[in-house]
């Protein structure tokens, strides 16, 4: 087993996390509920993958059931701004799948209700876990937008073309994540895999939503606990770096 240290900090301690090749069994230390962990404190704190993050997540389901907003890149990005969203974590698969869902709603070429961005998050509890994008080779934001044309389609495991459309969604995500990795950027998965979702859902049934930028220019560089790609990602903005100098203070980063 190897064991990493990681840059990010135990929201309870502020120590150096460690991430860890093989699983081990550990109890939250917020509500007891005992799960097999791969991201740990050296001092034994662990938070469920519920207790985690689950500030931002409640952001995330307010913003999009009350956003009226029809451009779902605009809508990550003001979710991305709010100061209890780390600069990794399954948050964005979240994210994604919130902002994608509300301006399909928005927009009303096609039914989407609250109801089914609630079932996309539902389905996000089972498949989006921190650092999995490392363990598995699966980013949350592949189901996060898998979900999402899953529900529009009415896919299950059992149907036909519903499910082959899901499926072809999911690999397409994957596929473009891929080419954005090394290391790993949630927020450029996120806005990446809101593009092909949006791209798919022409392509499969005319249905466009109005995006203006396919590249909002990223502000968070500096944050990144991994280092960012700069000039290798497509939502870089160099000029976010000189501004990060005058920055406060961010918030700790999540579990990626
Ligand atoms: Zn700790
Ligand atoms: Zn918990």
């Amino acid at each position: 087993m190897e064991t990493g240290k990681g840059t990010e900090h135990c929201a309870i301690c502020g120590m150096t996390l460690q991430y860890e090749t093989a699983a081990r069994e550990l109890s939250c230390t917020v509500c007891g509920r005992k799960e097999n962990a791969h991201i740990v404190c050296p001092s034994g704190h662990y938070l469920c993958e519920s207790c985690h993050g689950a500030e931002a997540k409640k952001m995330v389901r307010e913003m999009s059931l009350l956003t009226l907003e029809k451009d779902p890149l605009r809508t990550a990005v003001a979710m991305f701004s709010q100061p209890m969203v780390p600069m990794l974590g399954c948050e964005h698969a979240y994210i994604a799948a919130g902002a994608f869902m509300s301006a399909l709603k928005n927009q009303g070429l096609v039914k989407v209700t609250n109801e089914d961005t609630e079932e996309a998050f539902r389905r996000l509890e089972r498949q989006a876990a921190g650092g999995y994008c490392g363990l598995t080779g699966v980013c949350g934001i592949v189901p996060a937008m898998g979900a999402c044309i899953s529900i529009l389609y009415g896919s299950k495991c059992g149907k036909d073309m519903e499910q082959r459309l899901t499926m072809e969604a999911a690999t397409r995500v994957a596929s473009e994540i891929l080419g954005l990795t090394g290391p790993s950027c949630c927020k450029a998965y996120a806005l990446a895999g809101i593009n092909v979702a949006v791209d798919f859902l022409k392509e499969a049934s005319g249905i466009s939503l109005p995006v203006e930028d396919r590249a909002p220019k990223c502000s968070w560089s500096s944050r990144h606990p991994h280092g960012c790609r700069r000039e290798k990602c497509p939502y870089f903005d160099p000029a976010s770096l000189s501004s990060a100098v005058m920055a406060k203070p961010a918030p700790r980063s999540g579990n990626c």
